[in-house]
């Protein structure tokens, strides 16, 4: 008999907790030896030529071209996104990384100085890119792509809710990329914590506040190169100029979408109280339409939440706001303690929040609106820039919004619309959201070492 113990994870379906499959958690001793053949790999993928790295990359997610239905189906099936969006993400992901894997090449070409001598790009290592489970293809690949075609090899730690889209992504790469430059290793914080403080270069991350703490402390005595997109708390000022039903409209939109587990979803909406009553019997309205249910059903606009503590942790903030006195304008009180436990929330829209509610200061990542109205618009932005977050922040209005958005403590503002501008643009967040970023020239740069030689 063996001694060796072999420990699994288990993928669940959040909307039935049934078993979608499993794979073998990633032991010290394995992890050591990935990443022992991941340095001998970067070795010689670092000095391939790089149009010869970036036209792999590409090839490789061309390839993803046959799985793209399996791959949204494990989106589903794993975290309960409904197949519309599911779909969304996985072209997303093999249209997105070949784009990456083209732009990010252009970013990594040596440039001449205009004195004598150069910039060169050269590959940091080996880059550890850990992943969050709400977009668990999307948000990995953002970190892979450039960290390749710089030249790195590249470990991923995906989610612990959402392995196997993981495995079925990193398996087809690896059907035209080099053995050992992208590897997986699966398990839940103590292997990324594990991958953290390994014989790595630099950690790609994607995930809460209180991880990527942890994960600087543990990367600190080496002083690895950390690129890091964090949480959020996004706050929307609707002006008194606005297009009610515009502005109604696009606070439903974001603050549901992805059943409200989007980095980007608004999470606290403050609107003048001159066109207060106007928004919010439009808000509960248009969010009173959307539908609640399991990924199955094709009609469905809000899956289920991840797990139950994200679902406790939504619950505990509509709670903690209506025993502090705001209003309920929509959705579940949750006041029936009793009830059989469902893994969905329905639409809920609430009024009258204040700063001490968690609602208000911390992330919730459900599917609320949260409104609370101002009569100094001053006193808006104060409130919405009062986070220690800083990802993402949207005005509607007309004549002030510009100057309100000025003011916005965020990294990407929208001025009537969402944020993110896509394409070339960074992703990357202000304050305690976000350390380094990705995207743009300057974000694929952060993966590769600038050096600078004079001759
Ligand atoms: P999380 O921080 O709990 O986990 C993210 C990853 O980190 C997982 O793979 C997890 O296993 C790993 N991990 C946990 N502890 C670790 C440790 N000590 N060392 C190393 N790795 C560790 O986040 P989540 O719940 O998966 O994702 C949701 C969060 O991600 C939200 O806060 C959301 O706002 C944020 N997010 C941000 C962006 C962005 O672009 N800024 C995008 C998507 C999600």
């Amino acid at each position: 008999m063996s001694d060796i113990h072999i420990e699994t994870l288990i993928s669940i379906d959040p909307s039935n907790d049934e078993t979608v499959g499993s794979v073998v958690i990633t032991s010290p001793a394995i992890l050591a030896q990935k990443v022992k053949s991941a340095a001998s790999a970067q070795a010689s993928w670092g000095k391939r030529p790089l149009h010869e790295r970036s036209r792999l990359v590409q090839q490789a997610y061309a390839a993803l071209e046959e799985a793209e239905e399996s791959m949204a189906l494990l989106i589903s099936r794993e975290m309960g996104k409904d197949t519309r969006r599911a779909g969304y993400e996985a072209s997303g992901t093999l249209h997105g990384g070949r784009y990456l894997a083209a732009e990010s090449a252009k970013a990594f070409a040596s440039q001449r100085l205009a004195g004598n001598g150069e910039i060169q790009y050269r590959p940091l290592g080996i880059v550890g890119v850990i992943a969050p489970w709400n977009y668990p293809l999307a948000m990995a690949n953002n970190l892979i792509v450039p960290a390749l075609v710089a030249g790195n090899s590249v470990i991923l730690k995906p989610s612990e809710e959402t392995p196997l889209v993981a495995d079925l992504l990193v398996n087809i790469l690896n059907e035209t990329l080099p053995e050992g430059v992208l590897q997986i290793a699966h398990g839940g914080g103590e292997v990324g914590e594990a991958l953290v403080k390994s014989n790595i270069n630099m950690i790609a991350f994607t995930g809460s506040l209180q991880t990527g703490r942890d994960i600087m402390a543990s990367a600190a005595p080496q002083l690895k190169r950390l690129v890091m997109e964090l949480g959020g708390n996004d706050p929307m000022i609707v002006l008194n100029d606005a297009d009610i039903f515009a502005a109604a409209q696009f606070a439903v939109a974001s603050s549901f979408e992805n059943a409200g587990q989007m980095c980007t979803s608004t999470e606290r909406v403050y609107v003048d109280e001159k066109i207060a009553d106007q928004f919010e019997k439009a808000v509960v309205s248009i969010a009173s339409q959307y539908k609640v249910g399991s990924w199955r059903d094709s009609r469905i606009n809000i899956g289920p939440l991840v797990n139950k503590k994200q679902h406790a942790k939504v619950v505990s903030h509509i709670q903690d706001a209506l025993e502090k006195g705001a209003t309920l304008l929509l959705g579940d009180s949750f006041s029936e303690k009793q009830k059989p436990f469902s893994p969905f929330i329905q639409p809920t829209v609430i009024s009258n929040i204040k700063p001490t509610m968690k609602i208000e200061s911390e992330e919730t990542f459900g599917p609320v609106v949260a409104i609370d109205r101002f009569g100094s618009v001053d006193d808006a932005i104060a409130r919405a820039n009062n986070s220690i977050y800083g990802l993402g922040a949207v005005v509607f209005g007309q004549s002030a919004a510009k100057k309100v958005a000025r003011q916005l403590q965020a990294g990407m503002i929208g001025i009537n619309q969402g944020v993110g501008a896509g394409g070339d643009a960074p992703w990357v967040g202000a304050k305690q959201s976000g350390f380094g970023y990705h995207g743009s020239m300057e974000g694929h740069r952060q993966f590769a070492q600038v050096t600078v030689i004079n001759h």
